[in-house]
């Protein structure tokens, strides 16, 4: 190989270091992860542009929501589906914290979040997070927070009872595991706040419920809302 090549090669390497999480061709570092093509080609749900979409009437007569949005739809076979499905693994928490930037930025120009106080991960039970080392949510409420100029907390909320993954559940026993599952550590930080709680994938919202319910149990005056990366094509009820 000439020097010229070795050099180009070089260059190339410097320029392209990254492969897109969707196509996997090579682009350039300053693209976050994803290919100009793949951009526009995502498909987004629009919701946050509504206070009223298929996410919140999932909630409604569950528990008291304020906003929810989720950004993309999670469909069978879609690559953005793999893509967040390997948030959880192989140290993915850089493309969950580009893509919840994005989807951040989104919500900023909405303004339907506008007076958010406070952005809350869904914990992880620490033995969980020993174990994959990371939160996939935190990194989510991270990128978010940053969007909408306001701070982040994972610690105000833990989870008191390590729950197999819900994944593997029924739909009807995912509400059975899920009661009481959360308490929240400091709840003068949360009277009359806004909170806005984060989660990579809204499937039944059991989970989401169980954390909403912990927060208005001892911060009722609080208002809650909810935004996930993705939410599946039709949202199981039970
Ligand atoms: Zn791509």
């Amino acid at each position: 190989m000439s020097m010229l090549s070795n050099i180009l090669n070089g260059i190339g390497s410097l320029i392209f270091a990254e492969e897109c999480i969707i196509c996997h061709e090579p682009i350039a570092s300053s693209l976050h992860g994803v290919c100009t093509k793949c951009r526009y080609q995502i498909p987004t749900t629009q919701y946050w542009l509504y206070e009223e979409n298929p996410v919140t009437e999932h909630f409604d007569g569950l528990v008291p929501i304020y906003r929810a949005s989720s950004f993309i739809f999670y469909s069978t076979h879609s690559p953005w589906r793999n893509a967040i499905h390997n948030f959880k693994y192989h140290n993915a928490w850089r493309i969950a914290y580009n893509m919840a930037r994005w989807y951040g930025r989104e919500l900023k120009s909405s303004g339907l979040y506008d007076d958010v106080d406070i952005v809350v991960p869904i914990p992880l039970h620490y033995k969980k997070l020993l174990k994959r080392s990371y939160n996939q949510s935190t990194y989510i409420a991270e990128g978010i927070a940053r969007e909408l100029g306001i701070d982040y907390n994972s610690h105000l909320l833990y989870r008191r009872r390590n729950n197999p993954p819900q994944a593997r559940n029924k739909a009807s026993q995912r509400w059975q595991n899920v009661e009481e599952l959360f308490a929240v550590r400091n709840a003068k930080r949360l009277q009359g706040k806004h909170i806005l709680i984060v989660d990579d994938v809204l499937t039944t919202g059991a989970t989401i419920c169980s954390c909403v319910e912990a927060i208005l149990r001892v911060a009722p005056d609080c208002r809650v809302s909810v935004a996930t990366l993705a939410v599946t094509r039709s949202i199981e009820r039970d």
